[in-house]
């Protein structure tokens, strides 16, 4: 491993002046218990990475980011006046869910699609990513979290996804999956309440995905290591790819989510370590 002054020469010429920041925070002074983050945002590649070999058509599809979460993440901050914290570079530059590591973290083949600009990454290229794109990131949310603690407050961690419709030639029937493993704080009332505010609704519990398996990067180290309240949602694109679905959709969850933060007993001021 390259010493961290090298590091910061590589990541420095990963992300030139023209390059976007590797994360963004919205409403970071928001006064509710809950730090929403958002790890497939984007589907933005550093200019030096040459859009890693794909098309802006094949970034754009789901395997270069989270289709329509940032909108209704967005939405949601605004509406609970919760800060939000952003990943700003696509899931196929590095995926912020993964553990560094992680076969996916840099993927060369993602839903079937070769990723050129990940075949036989140098230890130097992975290194410049993960402080470039990576570490600014999760830099971002501890020190959201940490200032949250300053005041005391141990908040809920909501980590906001979207799904494809169709996996593998078999249409997925759930509008909105929660995911969550051992903490039932937030999920539990959360699926009960997406649940009952509309019949009609096919709420997923770990569904369509199970955090009951390694549970994702994110919630892992930033809440369930430090015991704070969390669910991951997860959203179905072809509902929220549209202004009027991410408003839909944003209301939805800030309905469902109004009564789970008005339990007091939820947030305990309690040291965040
Ligand atoms: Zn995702």
């Amino acid at each position: 491993m390259p010493n961290s002054t090298n590091a910061a020469v590589v990541a420095a010429a990963l992300l030139g002046p023209e390059d976007s920041p590797a994360y963004d925070i919205v409403n970071p002074k928001g006064a509710a218990a809950l730090l929403i983050i958002c790890d497939h945002a984007s589907h933005v590649v550093p200019r030096a990475l040459g859009r890693l070999g794909l098309s802006d058509a094949e970034l754009r599809r789901h395997i270069g980011w989270d289709i329509g979460a940032a909108e209704v993440a967005r939405r949601l901050s605004a509406r609970l006046d919760a800060p939000l914290v952003l990943a700003g570079y696509s899931r196929l530059v590095i995926d912020c869910n993964r553990g560094l590591g992680d076969p996916s973290s840099m993927p060369e083949v993602s839903d079937g699609v070769v990723v050129p600009g990940n075949a036989g990454l140098s230890a130097a290229a992975r290194v410049a990513r993960v402080n470039a794109c990576f570490k600014p990131y999760h830099d971002a949310i501890a020190g959201q979290l940490a200032a949250f603690a300053l005041r005391g407050i141990a908040p809920v961690v909501l980590s906001v996804h979207s799904f494809t419709p169709v996996m593998n030639g078999i249409e997925r029937p759930w509008h909105v999956g929660v995911l969550w493993d051992k903490d039932p704080r937030v999920p539990v009332p959360l699926i009960a309440e997406l649940a009952a505010a509309d019949p009609r609704r096919v709420v997923g519990d770990n569904q369509p995905y199970s955090a009951k398996e390694p549970a994702g990067y994110s919630i892992r180290t930033h809440a369930e290591a430090a015991g704070l309240p969390h669910a991951a949602v997860e959203l179905r694109q072809d509902l929220i790819d549209t202004p009027a679905g991410a408003e839909y959709w944003a209301e939805a969850l800030a309905a469902a989510l109004r009564p789970i933060l008005a339990k007091p007993d939820l947030f305990r001021a309690e040291r965040v370590s």
